[in-house]
């Protein structure tokens, strides 16, 4: 057996931190743009971004959400009024000061003294304030509820440490604000938008997760609740691959957000916010790449068949593309997924084995040649990226298939993909989940140095508040651990707090994170 020679230079168990790098350059998602944690999305990289988008969206809609537009800048005075939000994002905030530059004297440019705001303006970090004040006088009566509003954006927190997709200074998001009469239909909210992260997670990104509440330290600044989606990554870290969170009325008091109830009374309006972002590439990434690149599931592939004829710059061209075109419409009119395929006939110029590793390394789930030869048998040449390799001669697993079978069988295996690769990261991240160690000594030892990809492990805790909380995050930080989160439906507690020796309560995830 000849051995397989990979398309990236990088392995993943060699440096998994290089590896992610490498695959968002060779996969050609983003760079980096020179301002600092700032990235530009390219293409293919925007293009997996719109299709989370669509699916996200219809999905937000279906519950009878609308979608608003709210500015980019937010007035300072908004973030002082809720005491908790504006500590937690205080050293975030980038915030503009003036409107005008006048010239320094020595041929550059400084803001003009004249020109200072009255009051600054801080670039959104997210919108709950600004969004709270338009809830203030949408929302009169008991009618006016549920509020039910969701904007797509970019925001900006002026993060110390940045990572592309992962963590960035600007990123794209989606943020739910919700406005109830009451907090059992908030928390009705918050859960239903956890519910529809971990379907939009599990069954269009095929990203396995773990939903759950997260501990007290890790709440967004101003919730009574947050609740998380996540997710394993390969090398064994957790990822929060979305949030969902119940405010109660701290933002409602902040902003004025009341209304009249039925006995004519004024009551304050529970509110939920709950936002996923360009992070979820980032966990794609992390959770379907191999060391050939990207695997894109299907359902979030720009292209999910890419057509490659093996053009030689000669007259016979015409009628190979003419073959390959006419296999792209017989494959646009099959479906996968529930929608009509997505497929692009590749005639740019270029040798088609480049243009084949080009795709490969962008994760594109089919990839079809077609020579001469196969034209005049009839048949096409599959490679599905999921089975690159055949492990017997460590060559690309081509599969020659009639022309007209491979378009009645493609849905079919865009389908087998999209499971293949949900089964693959849920079964990594299963057996990569520890159970059963009630000792923090045991605990020290999982995650000690040189212990490669330790995984999470769940313990179980009595869920110690205030000062004792902060206790156990210094202790845990001591080991660069985080709690993830208390998983929802999860077993009950039945032994010791791993931490006071109490009685355990619930039981939590403890991981590394991103
Ligand atoms: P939050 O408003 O803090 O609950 O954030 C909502 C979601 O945005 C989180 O669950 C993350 O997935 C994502 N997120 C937070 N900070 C960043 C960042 N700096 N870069 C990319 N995504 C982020």
């Amino acid at each position: 057996m000849s051995a397989i020679r990979h398309a990236l230079t990088t392995k993943r168990e060699d440096d998994f931190a290089a590896w992610y790098q490498e695959v968002i350059s060779a996969a050609d998602l983003a760079e980096e743009s020179g301002v600092r944690g700032c990235m530009v999305i390219k293409p293919w990289g925007y293009g997996i971004w719109e299709r989370i988008q669509r699916l996200m969206d219809d999905r937000i809609k279906a519950a009878g959400v609308q979608n608003c537009y709210f500015p980019i800048f937010i007035p300072l005075g908004n973030f002082t009024r809720e005491a908790e939000h504006v500590e937690g994002f205080a050293k975030e905030m980038a915030v503009v000061t003036h409107h005008r530059l006048i010239a320094d004297g020595k041929g550059g440019l400084i803001p003009d003294p004249e020109a200072r705001l009255e009051e600054p303006l801080v670039v959104r970090p997210t919108s709950e304030t600004i969004i709270g004040d338009a809830m203030a006088r949408w929302i009169q009566s008991w009618r006016d509820l549920p509020l039910l509003t969701n904007q797509w954006a970019n925001v900006v927190r002026w993060e110390m440490r940045t990572r592309m997709f992962l963590r960035t200074s600007e990123f794209l998001w989606q943020e739910g604000h919700t406005a109830h009469a009451t907090r059992e239909d908030a928390l009705a909210e918050t859960h239903r938008a956890l519910e529809m992260y971990r379907a939009c997670a599990e069954e269009d990104l095929a990203l396995p997760v773990i939903a759950g509440e997260k501990p007290e330290n890790e709440r967004f600044p101003g919730a009574v609740e947050t609740w998380s989606i996540e997710a394993m990554m390969q090398d064994g870290k957790a990822l929060q691959a979305g949030t969902s969170h119940y405010l109660g009325t701290n933002f409602a008091h902040a902003a004025g957000i009341q209304y009249q109830d039925k006995e004519g009374g004024q009551q304050y309006c529970h509110t939920t916010s709950w936002g996923v972002s360009t992070r979820l590439i980032g966990g794609i990434i992390m959770v379907h790449g191999d060391d050939d690149g990207l695997r894109v599931p299907p359902a979030i592939a720009p292209h999910q068949i890419v057509i490659i004829p093996m053009l030689r710059e000669a007259p016979e061209d015409a009628a190979l593309l003419a073959y390959c075109d006419e296999l792209k419409q017989m494959l646009l009119r099959e479906t996968a997924l529930g929608e009509k395929l997505r497929v692009l006939l590749d005639s740019t110029p270029g040798k088609a084995a480049a243009k084949r590793w080009d795709w490969v390394r962008k994760g594109a789930p089919i990839i079809v040649e077609v020579g001469p030869r196969d034209m005049a048998d009839g048949k096409v040449a599959v490679l599905q990226r999921v089975s690159l390799w055949n492990v017997e001669n460590g060559k690309p697993a081509f599969q020659f298939l009639g022309r007209e079978d491979f378009a009645g069988q493609a849905g079919q295996m865009l389908e087998y993909t999209q499971q293949a690769l949900y089964n693959e990261a849920r079964e990594r991240r299963d057996a990569n989940i520890t159970r059963g160690i009630t000792s923090m000594d045991v605990v020290a030892d999982h995650f000690a140095d040189g212990v490669k990809y330790p995984g999470w492990v769940e313990v179980q805790w009595s869920k110690p508040t205030g000062a004792a909380l902060d206790k156990v995050v210094e202790q845990l930080k001591a080991l660069k651990l985080t709690i993830r989160n208390v998983p929802l439906g999860g077993a009950p507690a039945d032994g010791a707090c791993i931490f006071t020796g109490d009685a355990a309560v619930e039981r939590i995830f403890l991981a590394r994170a991103y």
